[in-house]
């Protein structure tokens, strides 16, 4: 009988050691990962957690809960999960009325955010772009449909202005003084995110973790493995720009840093009568997409919400303001992919990161 029961301890231990080792950070398998968040924010969400210990089921739920939370505080449109309207889509419902809006916390950090940007890129980064966004109907899931008239675009530039937001510190409120104000945080939301789930890893003592939220990566802590290079950095490929292409032109080796990029191959439209395409970074002074012949512009730093506005920002700013800009930041460096594959990269790129491009139809520029 005591052999029998050694046999059964010693099975299910080795059953267990099976599992354990199976979950065991030595390899670039993953302990943990989930994939199915697609519908916050409208894009492609996963999150890969590696750690000794498993994460349990609700501080899963946790995660989803501060997605859902973020995406209930910044969404323009309806979330369909909610009972209720978002608190952003509320704040604009405002616009025009007599009462100034009160703010949660979040939504008033990013509104000044927002500001803040708008002012260091002189109204290049714009808050308030969202009766344009709506009017390009950048976010029809439908990308093949006509660019509106001129007429219509040039109606609503004096509503898209960031001078006109009116905030109160100590109400925390917001006050949109003209009727057809929206505010649109898409350029900071997704950003934000990231840094609101690394604040939570924190507090759980979740020492390594990779999100990316639509292309707003965050290598949190460092590798859960050795590279073979000896180190424990994440890599982290630069998407070749180019529509179609899917492969990098780049590999980043970094570990507790963002990496964002805003490109044109993101989100755009088609028009089908000139089979023009139209990407989603408007120039809120003319209303047109960004026309300086930048194909994505690639932020690497510690912030993610800062990573993603300065994405935005450097983009509309173009190459020459953009790189300044980005110069003047501490702890940050970029790279900027043109149209014509040419690539300049910030003072820092080479030494930090070891920046070298491997895809040959790509050049730097110095
Ligand atoms: P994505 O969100 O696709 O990763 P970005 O972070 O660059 O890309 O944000 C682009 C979004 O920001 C647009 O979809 C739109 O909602 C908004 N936006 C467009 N132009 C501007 C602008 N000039 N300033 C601020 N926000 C903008
Ligand atoms: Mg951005």
């Amino acid at each position: 009988m005591n052999r029998i029961k050694t046999i059964i301890i010693f099975l299910l231990f080795f059953l267990f050691s099976i599992t354990l080792s199976s979950c065991h950070p030595t390899t670039e398998s993953l302990l943990l990962s989930k994939k199915d968040y697609y519908d916050y924010f409208d894009t492609t969400i996963y999150i890969k957690i590696w750690d000794e210990n498993q994460i349990t089921d609700i501080q899963w739920n946790e995660i989803e809960n501060i997605l859902k939370d973020i995406q209930f505080t910044f969404k323009r449109t309806e979330p369909e999960d909610y009972e209720s309207e978002s608190e952003l889509h509320k704040l604009n419902a405002s616009a025009g009325l007599e009462t100034p809006f009160k703010t949660s916390d979040d939504l008033y950090e990013v509104i000044k955010m927002g500001i803040e940007f708008a002012r260091e890129t002189n109204g290049k980064f714009e808050p308030t772009i969202g009766p344009l966004v709506d009017l390009w109907e950048i976010n029809n899931p439908e990308k093949s449909h006509p660019a509106p008239s001129e007429q219509a675009i040039i109606n609503l530039l004096p509503i898209i202005n960031y001078e006109l937001i009116e905030i109160n510190d100590e109400e925390q409120a917001i006050y949109l003084p003209q009727q057809g104000m929206i505010i649109d945080l898409g350029a900071i939301a997704k950003g934000y995110a990231a840094d609101k789930l690394v604040e939570y890893f924190k507090t759980q003592n979740i020492e390594h973790a990779m999100i990316s939220l639509g292309g707003n990566i965050y290598a949190y802590g460092d590798r859960h493995s050795k590279q073979s290079d000896g180190s424990y950095n994440w890599s982290i490929g630069i998407q070749d720009p180019r529509l179609g292409e899917s492969g990098s032109i780049a590999t980043l080796y970094l570990k507790n840093k963002t990496i964002v990029t805003s490109g044109i191959y993101e989100r755009y439209i088609i028009d089908p009568e000139t089979n023009i395409m139209y990407h989603h970074i408007l120039d809120p002074h003319i209303g047109y997409p960004v026309d300086n012949n930048l194909a994505s512009v690639t932020i690497i730093t510690d912030s993610s919400a800062t990573a993603d506005a300065l994405s935005t920002s450097t983009f509309a700013l173009g190459l020459a303001d953009g790189i300044k800009f980005i110069e003047s930041y501490p702890n940050t460096e970029a790279v900027f992919i043109t149209k014509t594959n040419k690539v300049y990269i910030t003072s820092g790129m080479k030494d930090l990161y070891d920046f070298q491009i491997k895809n040959n139809d790509f050049s730097y520029v110095d």
